[in-house]
């Protein structure tokens, strides 16, 4: 193969991050917490506009804490939503609670307001209402959160948002993580800005955030010797990662930029082809198009996204299908799942047919044109 590897989504520094990791080196200040943590955290919460957000290890660890927070405990239930990643629904298995999924609608891929309903007039006649519900906002698109927040009011079940794919994302004009009881960002190698890993916790509830640093540092008591009340994690962010933050932060709003024009390429390239529908963005919110998806109807091509995704790998170029279910997944196996209707599955159809393209911000002009070229020989070859 003579073309180097196009990947799906990688890092892409801005330049300034080896300032605040230098300043690090300089003060010895090689830890978690220190001057960089504490203004990256300054830096997220003002970007998003919370009263505090607390730097952890990971997004998975932002998921474990806010659970904790919201006090769910073994034997209880968590709504979350199917379509995602297992990093979503792992901190319940922590808890030793069960995971309840939910399906997609249609129009943002995301948590389905009506399966919602329907799982919750259920865990009404069962007698057990959800601790939390997790939603995800997929790939930048958030959730139909006016919808969702309603419902879950009614039946006053607090929400974490799973915002790890949808930093930078409005939803009527509010930030993506900012309008559930918490909201959870990653900085993970592969997300919109990076960390190399990392996570961040947000909320306007400072009292709980206070509680997420403490339990994120050990659980250490105040008190001159080494004293502990409760179980605790080692879950802050290195001081080191956290300039590397703070560098990307200052870019964050580029990069979006970036991913929002790579997404308008494909969509003006290949929407004409027969079946390609991308993924919308719905009415009154702003994606920041963490990754272009596209699904592919088997009733306009005999082309399904598994061949395509496959004939993509041998010209070297990274596109994967879209999160596969977790109600899909051996280890949920024995969980319940409430589909959007009694016939049909939106998670499980977006699964067989939708397709992820390399998207990363510092995708060239020149790779993505041999993307989208690739993608129209092999629909001409099977038309
Ligand atoms: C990446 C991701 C996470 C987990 O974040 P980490 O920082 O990798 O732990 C959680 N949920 C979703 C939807 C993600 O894409």
């Amino acid at each position: 193969m003579n073309h180097t590897r196009i990947h799906l989504s990688i890092p892409h520094m801005s330049g300034k991050e080896q300032k605040y990791i230098k300043e690090a080196f300089e003060t010895n200040w090689i830890a978690p917490l220190g001057p960089n943590v504490e203004m990256f955290e300054k830096g997220i919460a003002s970007y998003v506009g919370v009263e505090d957000a607390v730097a952890v290890s990971s997004g998975t660890a932002a998921i474990h804490l806010a659970l904790e927070l919201l006090n769910v405990k073994r034997g209880d239930k968590v709504f979350c939503s199917t379509l995602t990643f297992v990093a979503s629904a792992n901190p319940i298995l922590y808890q030793g609670a069960e995971p309840v999924f939910i399906d997609s609608e249609s129009d943002t891929w995301n948590m389905s307001p009506i399966a919602l309903e329907r799982a919750l007039e259920n865990a009404v006649k069962e007698g057990v209402l959800p601790k939390a519900i997790i939603v995800v906002h997929l790939y930048g698109q958030s959730a139909k959160m006016e919808e969702i927040m309603a419902i879950c009011n009614k039946y006053k079940i607090p929400i974490i948002e799973d915002s790890a794919e949808s930093l930078g994302s409005l939803y009527k004009g509010k930030p993506s993580g900012t309008l559930g009881e918490f909201g959870i960002y990653s900085f993970n190698g592969n997300k919109i800005i990076t960390t190399s890993g990392g996570g961040m916790i947000v909320s306007n509830n400072k009292d709980a955030l206070k509680k997420a640093r403490f339990l994120a540092t050990q659980a250490r008591d105040s008190a001159p010797h080494y004293q502990h009340s409760s179980m605790g994690y080692n879950y802050r962010l290195s001081n080191i990662l956290a300039g590397v933050g703070r560098g990307q932060l200052e870019v964050l709003d580029k990069r979006i930029s970036a991913r929002r024009k790579i997404f308008n390429i494909y969509k003006e390239e290949l929407s004409g082809l027969p079946g390609v529908s991308f993924m919308k963005e719905l009415e009154n919110t702003f994606s920041n198009r963490w990754l272009t998806t596209f699904t592919i109807d088997p009733e306009f091509t005999p082309l399904t996204s598994q061949d395509l995704i496959k004939s993509l790998d041998n010209e070297n170029i990274e596109a994967r299908p879209v999160w596969k279910p977790l109600h899909l997944q051996p280890l949920f196996q024995q969980c319940n799942y409430f589909p959007h209707n009694d016939k049909e599955s939106i998670s499980d159809k977006l699964f067989n047919a939708g397709v992820c393209l390399p998207s990363s911000s510092n995708l060239d002009y020149e790779s993505q044109k041999r993307v989208i070229q690739c993608i129209k020989n092999k629909f001409k070859l099977r038309k």
